[in-house]
């Protein structure tokens, strides 16, 4: 599609958008209904694209993709007239009587444009908050993922109305044609760089921007910490979809004194779940491509293997891989690792933990594993990221509710559940007077008002 096709799109969604037709409450609700109807309906269309672009399993595909949307169009569609009712809030004694109402009012034409790793749930959870903030959407899902663009592109247009809501696939060069538009919002989903290609396109023309991207995400594990399920979460947070997850462990902090009882027990871990020849598991996803393949195989030399580093090129398989003794200027440590490597580094006090941290641009997510809650606070009192968890990593996207989304470098603005409704309106504060109580002492000449306070001075009021 050239960019004038894109200019002739956009204007259609502007069109529907301006009839008002997706301001309607009724409209919102049937479009969350439909999209629960595409996810449960079609779901077997899903999960064979995931299958063929990540080699996703079941269990994984419904927890992040197919059930994840369903669920949270569902929940949408439960609050969402309580989202949408305006909020009161009370004028001053000089401005009364009156009021305020905060009316959230849909910004228009959205642009959304998702990534590959979680390809399904990263197009259709901003296409949630679109809907229930009463937008038109164009969708551009990640060429890395082809079967999931295609399958997002085939069916949305048979369940979603086709007026307000439209999917292109395509590249870079869609992207940035696409990026050409008059949007009224963009919400991006990707690394830092191109978050950064996204901001500058959009302050052409003071496009507001929701940027979720990535980052090294810290995870502590202190030595009051139950070490084997620190391990075991760890384990399932850095090794589902092959470690391609924005919120997995980046790298373990690990203070030296539980260090080697930490290691024995993620290792156990990796083998429990993914057995002996992890390449022979049902369970475990492969590298989404060649490109990335290489990228974390140049990743390797870093530092020392401790446990797998098998990789099979021809299969796009990388083992779940443990490495210690990572130099801290190692290109490892430099960029975020995206895949199944886990560099386990070993630390000694709280400070070290707080200063590594701090050393980087903020992340996306930090964990602290540790039973003293003096620790935890101490931590998350001097550090930031978007999110964070306490004895547990990578799943708090799942919590419904959570205000998703990262700080600084790994991006800005949240979404999910009301938060996500949030990212999609203007809050259009309204005055309301009457009109019966006009007196003068508002007006000029102010002389009047200056000789009123002098009056109230005098008698103390
Ligand atoms: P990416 O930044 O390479 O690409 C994301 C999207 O941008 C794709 O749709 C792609 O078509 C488009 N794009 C790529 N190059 C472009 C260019 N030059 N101009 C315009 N558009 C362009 O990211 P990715 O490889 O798809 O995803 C991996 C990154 O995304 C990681 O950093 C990861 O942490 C991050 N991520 C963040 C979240 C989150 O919710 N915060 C979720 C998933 C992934």
């Amino acid at each position: 599609m050239a960019s004038a096709d894109f200019a002739e799109l956009v204007a259609e969604r502007r069109k529907t958008f301006l009839t008002g037709k997706t301001r309607s409450v009724e409209w919102r609700e049937a479009q969350l209904r439909a999209l629960h109807a595409l996810m449960s309906e079609r779901a077997q269309d899903f999960y064979d694209a995931l299958w063929s672009d990540l080699r996703r399993n079941r269990v994984d595909a419904d927890f992040t993709d197919v059930k994840f949307i369903a669920d949270e169009a569902a929940y949408a569609l439960r609050r969402l007239r309580s989202w949408m009712r305006p909020k009161r809030v009370s004028a001053p004694p000089f401005l009364k009587p009156g009021h305020v109402d905060v009316r959230y009012d849909p910004l228009g034409v959205g642009l959304i444009i998702g990534a590959w790793n979680y390809p399904i749930m990263l197009c259709l959870s901003p296409l949630v908050a679109a809907i229930a903030g009463g937008n038109a959407a164009v969708i551009k899902p990640s060429e890395a993922a082809p079967a999931c663009a295609e399958a997002i592109a085939r069916l949305a247009p048979l369940y979603l109305d086709p007026d307000a809501i439209s999917v292109v696939t395509g590249g870079v060069p869609e992207t940035t044609a696409l990026l050409e538009q008059g949007f009224d919002h963009i919400f991006f989903t990707g690394g830092p760089p191109i978050g950064k290609v996204v901001m500058a396109a959009a302050a052409k023309r003071l496009i507001p921007v929701v940027l979720e991207l990535g980052g090294k995400n810290p995870t502590i594990v202190h030595s009051s910490a139950d070490l084997r399920v620190a391990a075991r979460r760890i384990a399932q947070g850095r090794w589902t979809n092959a470690g391609q997850t924005c919120t997995a462990p980046d790298h373990v902090l690990v203070f030296k004194d539980v260090a080697q009882e930490f290691l024995r027990h993620l290792k156990e871990a990796a083998i429990a779940f993914y057995g002996d020849d992890p390449q022979r598991s049902p369970d475990y996803g492969r590298i989404v491509n060649a490109h990335h393949f290489d990228r974390l195989l140049n990743l390797l030399g870093s530092g020392e293997i401790h446990h797998g580093g098998q990789h099979d090129r021809e299969e796009l398989f990388i083992a779940p891989t443990i490495l210690v003794n990572a130099a801290s200027h190692s290109p490892i440590m430099e960029e975020e690792i995206f895949g199944p490597l886990l560099p386990v580094i070993e630390i000694d006090s709280v400070e070290a933990a707080i200063a590594s941290i701090n050393a980087r641009p903020s992340p996306l997510g930090l964990y602290v594993f540790a039973d003293d809650a003096k620790i935890v606070e101490r931590i998350l009192a001097a550090t930031a990221s978007g999110d964070a968890a306490v004895n547990d990593c990578t799943v708090q996207p799942l919590v419904r509710n959570l205000p998703f989304g990262g700080v600084g470098n790994s991006g800005m603005g949240k979404y999910h559940g009301e938060w996500g409704f949030h990212a999609y309106v203007n809050a259009r504060g309204v005055l309301y007077r009457s009109t019966w109580f006009d007196p003068d002492v508002r007006y000029p000449p102010y002389s009047l008002r200056q000789r009123l306070r002098r009056l109230v001075m005098r008698f103390g009021m």
